[in-house]
This record gives C-alpha cells, structure tokens and sequence, in this order.
C-alpha cells in the first residue's frame, strides 16, 4: 500500500472518531461533486448561517456558525469550479471524549475517486463513512474475452466491469462453401484472423497505453481455444509487460466471456499487490546484502535525516505513537515512540516532571502516528514509502527486522 493510501485511510478513521463537546450537533461535513459551481455552496451556508440563529443553545450556535464560517472561507479558495474529483470539507468544535475542553478543526480532502452526490449535514460526528469507500484510489485493470469471431474489451475497477468494445472478426466459419478450394479458403481465413487480432491488440494499445490518465494496473486475456495466446504476439511491448495472466474460458468473445474471465482471475487480482510487496522485500533482503539497506527505527530515522533513503518499507500493524512534549517555557523538546496503549500513562507521566533545562511544569504533547511520521519525514526528502501488510510471509519478514526497513540510495557503514 503506497503512503498516499495509508494516508487517507488514517486521517480518515482518526476522524471518525472525533466527537462534538457535550454530543451538540455542531460539527459539518460537506460534499461537493465535481465540476459545480462554488458560488451555489457558499450561497447555500451562509443561509444556513442565518437559520442557526434558531439554535436554542448558545454554545451550540457559536460553534455551529464558526464552523460555516471556516468552510465557506476554505470553499473561497477553489475558484469558480470544484476539482476534477469534487471536494469534501469536516469542519466544527471537537474534543476527545470525557474531556470539556474543545478546539475548532477543519479538513479539506480531494478525494482521488470521484464525490457521487452532494451532501450536507450537521451533527455530533462528522460524516466521513461515504468518503472512506472512496478515499482509495481503485486499480485498474483491463480485460480481453477473445475467440476467433468475436473479442470484447473491458475494464475492472474495484469490483466495476465496464464493457469499452465489442468487436467482430469477420472471419468465415470453419466449414467452407462449396466450390471453394480448401486451402485457399483456409488461408484467407487465417489472414482475416490475423487482422482481427492485430485490430484488437491496437484497440487495447489506443485505449489503455496512449490515452493519458490511464494508469493500468494489469491485463488478463481469456476464451476458448488458441487465439487467447496467438493475440498476445500483436500486444505492444508496453502492453505485453502489463500481462498477469490468461485463463481458458468456456465462453468466448462476448459479455459472457468478460464475466466468466473476472470470476476466473480472482487469484490474480489478489495476487498483484502481493506481488509488489513480494519484490520489495526481495529489493530489501539484496540490498542488506550488498550494505544498501537498514533496519530499525533509530537507524532508518537516521538515515531519513541524512536523505540516504530510497524506499522506505513499513510494517501495516506497528502500532506505535510517536510523541512530542514541548516545554510551553523554553521549547525543549523530548520525543519518544511507545505503544498505543502506554499513551495516557506517557502523557501523566511527562505531566509529572518538570522540564531538566528551565524546571516548569507545561509540556505541549503530540502524538502522530509513528507510520506517518516515519512517511513524512519520508516524503521530506523524496524516499518512496511503501506499506507491506503484516498477514502474508513477506509482511512477517519485515516484521522479523522490528517492522522498519529502508532501501538505501547508497553503501552506508554500520
Ligand atoms: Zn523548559
């Protein structure tokens, strides 16, 4: 999983957490699909400014106005037009359950598949269950059904089969017409197989290789008989590397086909990822051979500073805070990484003992996730976080080296 992803989905379930003080309904989720007019939403909150002097609770009515204010100030910002994709804003008073205190926060995502439809509400939570399903950018992967009268193009995208062409060959039936002379008529067949094929395989070029914003992910080829392998030999090289796999088929070059393919690739589609992160870790295991590589988070942070990071692979299920105390007087800084777990105990203790350089007793502590701080500092200096999962044999690997291991740019001495 790339670090984009991770991301998304962190910040994403982080928010979903977040509550209103006291459960008022004071905090706004707002989603716009792409290409409308920003003028209409900002119209649109500031009525709903005006409604919330109906809100009986002064508090309440504050918070709620306030968070208006932030969004349609963030919505300013787009311009005439929402993005390609549509935007989605969170804005409102939060405080971490149990607590009294509250602060205003407010997000802004674009997400990388498309808003459906426009949604407004405001609540006691922020309404983020119809972004997260969205937040992941869905793979693409291009499907050819071919026999040798018909083929049909098709993509896969999470879950979606959509049918781009179908296509005929035009080439005779297997049994001639009388009159003719067989092998001239087995020739010309052939010839009109081959042309069929050559036009498929430049379908398949124009629209998956040419055509910008296309960032497929594989292709897999299937029907009955031979001419499932004889197109390959007419894919573009380009086209060529992107095969993962070709499956027999009962149907042929039709719908049926494309259906049949999809339920018969499923031990591909789960195997591409796996793939990846199979090489990444055999890319590790080489480089700590060759002393290009490190392990360990004292170490990899190191070297993250020092920019001698080329990839940066991570353990899915760390579970680690990386913490930040500030002393609120003089600006020490003491940072430590524990466990999920040990977090209220490590901010009662830090509480507890006064700054060793000006001895007050005000810390400002942050907590971040130790993935995303570890992919920050990452993206800091422009090494590639990769994500691996902690359930399969690569993924325990990684985990055998504490969880953290990078890729270097260069030898290092240990
Ligand atoms: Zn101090």
């Amino acid at each position: 999983m790339s670090f984009k992803q991770y991301k998304y989905e962190k910040e994403l379930t982080d928010l979903q957490k977040k509550e209103s003080p006291d459960g008022s309904t004071c905090l706004i989720s707002l989603y716009v699909p792409p290409d409308r007019a920003i003028a209409a939403f900002v119209q649109e909150l500031t009525e709903e400014i005006g409604t919330a002097t109906n809100i009986r609770s002064k508090f309440t009515q504050k918070n709620v106005v306030s968070a208006l204010r932030t969004v349609i100030g963030k919505l300013k910002l787009y311009g005439n037009k929402s993005p390609s994709t549509g935007i989605v804003f969170f804005a409102g008073a939060t405080s971490d359950s149990g607590h009294k205190d509250f602060k205003i926060e407010s997000y802004v995502f674009e997400p990388p598949e498309p808003v459906s439809r426009k949604l407004y509400v405001c609540d006691n939570r922020f309404h983020v269950e119809h972004l997260l399903d969205r937040m992941v950018e869905k793979e693409l992967y291009a499907l050819l059904a071919i026999d040798s009268a018909k083929a049909t193009i098709a993509t896969l995208k999470g879950g979606n089969i959509e049918i781009i062409k179908s296509t005929r060959s035009g080439a005779a039936k297997k049994h001639r017409k009388g009159g003719q002379s067989s092998v001239r008529f087995a020739r010309l067949r052939e010839e009109a197989v081959a042309r069929f094929m050559k036009r498929v395989a430049d379908e398949l070029k124009n629209f998956f290789i040419e055509a910008p914003d296309k960032n497929l992910k594989g292709i897999i080829v299937g029907g009955p008989g031979q001419i499932k392998e004889q197109v390959i030999e007419y894919f573009d090289k380009r086209l060529k590397d992107k095969l993962i796999g070709i499956k027999d088929l009962g149907y042929g070059g039709d719908q049926s086909g494309i259906r049949e393919l999809v339920s018969e690739s499923q031990d591909l589609l789960e195997g591409v990822s796996i793939m990846e992160e199979k090489k990444l870790v055999r890319q590790f295991l080489d480089a700590m051979m060759a002393n290009k590589a490190n392990y360990g988070e004292k170490e990899v942070r190191e070297n993250l500073k020092m920019g001698a990071v080329d990839t940066l692979l991570v353990s899915k299920g760390l579970n680690l805070l990386r913490m930040k105390s500030t002393c609120l007087n003089c600006s020490f800084l003491q940072e430590a990484t524990i466990k999920f777990e040990e977090e209220s105990n490590y901010i009662s203790e830090i509480q507890k003992t006064s700054c060793p350089k000006c001895n007050t007793l005000k810390w400002d502590i942050e907590k971040k996730d130790l993935i995303l701080n570890l992919g920050y500092l990452a993206e800091e200096t422009g090494a590639r976080t990769e994500i691996i999962s902690d359930t399969t044999e690569e993924g325990r690997q990684i985990q055998s080296f504490g969880g953290i291991c990078a890729i270097l740019r260069y030898e290092i001495e240990h």
